[in-house]
């Protein structure tokens, strides 16, 4: 081979070589940022955190002792398994921090501004080979992706809460992303002990298409009287098999986080039967978000949670 044919060949080569993420920043320190980063750091990643909250990043890491503790206590993982898992993990308040790494994964607010000012504020930061993954829930990965300076690096990784506890994680590719992307996602997902599914870029992807119309049916299940919160629950766990109920579901998920993914669904697919119920607008709209907010289908300040309807 001559020396031109052969530094073609080495070009060819390094367009479709796999990138190596050594290195993982991680936006939202919320419910999923903290499994995300707890995941990653077990499994070796120095991780940098990000949150425009500081009080969320000292939250998102008292929550990741516990969980690693909880899973110290059931010999999951060995207390110094814990320890260096911990020590990976920084905290930030400024992208900055993002520099160098490899890799960044978004897990801010399910709302495509909130998410879009994100990217402008992160890209100019990031290394030129940086993958940025958005673990959006429903929102079009194409569309994000156009809106930062790399869609062919942009991708959907999405994560499913409790991230340490869920085997799945949902692949998407925007009509942009390039093989390599595509490619260091599926290795990444290997190395957090993941199994990938992929999805096509359609509102809300497979899980959330199937499962979240199913949730709003049930809110309006409630708002029509078809039956209690309890009853709603005990049927569909002890009829459906389901280990929860789906508004026990929907609290655990967040019920902002519910009501935006069937927006996304009723506007991207425009078909009415993707309402979304006016009762759980009207919880959203009360504060009521679930779980992370003490109150939702159920109230949280006692134990057992109380249905408030
Ligand atoms: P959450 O409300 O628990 O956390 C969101 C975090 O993002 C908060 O800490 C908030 O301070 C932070 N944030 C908001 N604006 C920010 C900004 N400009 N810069 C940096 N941080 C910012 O939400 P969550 O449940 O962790 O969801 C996060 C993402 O993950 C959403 O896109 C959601 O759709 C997706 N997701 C959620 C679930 C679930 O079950 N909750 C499952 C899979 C994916």
């Amino acid at each position: 081979m001559n020396v031109e044919v052969r530094a073609g060949a080495q070009a060819a080569d390094d367009m479709l070589a796999t990138p190596v993420i050594a290195k993982i920043g991680v936006i939202g320190a919320g419910q999923m940022g903290n499994g995300i980063s707890h995941v990653c750091a077990l499994a070796g990643f120095p991780v940098v955190l990000l949150d425009v909250k500081a009080d969320a990043l000292d939250r998102a890491m008292a929550t990741m002792d516990r969980n690693m503790e909880r899973q110290v206590a059931r010999t999951v993982i060995s207390a110094e398994d814990k320890a260096a898992a911990l020590a990976r993990v920084t905290t930030s308040t400024d992208y900055a921090s993002f520099g160098d790494c490899d890799m960044v994964i978004e897990a801010a607010t399910e709302k495509e501004e909130v998410k879009r000012a994100i990217y402008r504020a992160l890209t100019p930061h990031l290394k030129p080979s940086c993958i940025v993954a958005s673990n959006t829930s429903s929102i079009s990965i194409t569309r994000l992706g156009a809106s930062t300076d790399r869609a062919e690096k942009f991708i959907g990784m999405h994560f499913m809460n409790p991230v340490p506890v869920m085997k799945l994680v949902e692949v998407i590719r925007g009509i942009a992303t390039d093989e390599p992307t595509f490619q260091a996602v599926e290795v990444l997902a290997r190395k957090l002990n993941k199994t990938t599914a992929v999805s096509e870029d359609f509102p809300a992807f497979i899980v959330n298409r199937i499962l979240v119309p199913m949730i709003n049916e049930a809110v309006y299940a409630l708002y029509e009287g078809v039956g209690s919160i309890t009853g709603i629950d005990t049927a569909m766990r002890l009829g459906a098999n389901h280990p929860m109920g789906p508004l026990e579901l929907a609290d655990f998920i967040g019920l902002d986080t519910c009501l935006s993914i069937m927006q996304v669904l009723y506007e991207g697919l425009s078909d009415s039967k993707y309402r979304p119920c006016p009762l759980l607008v009207k919880y959203v709209e009360a504060g009521w978000l679930g779980r992370k907010s003490g109150r939702g289908f159920y109230d949280y300040s006692v134990t057992p949670p109380r249905p408030t309807r």
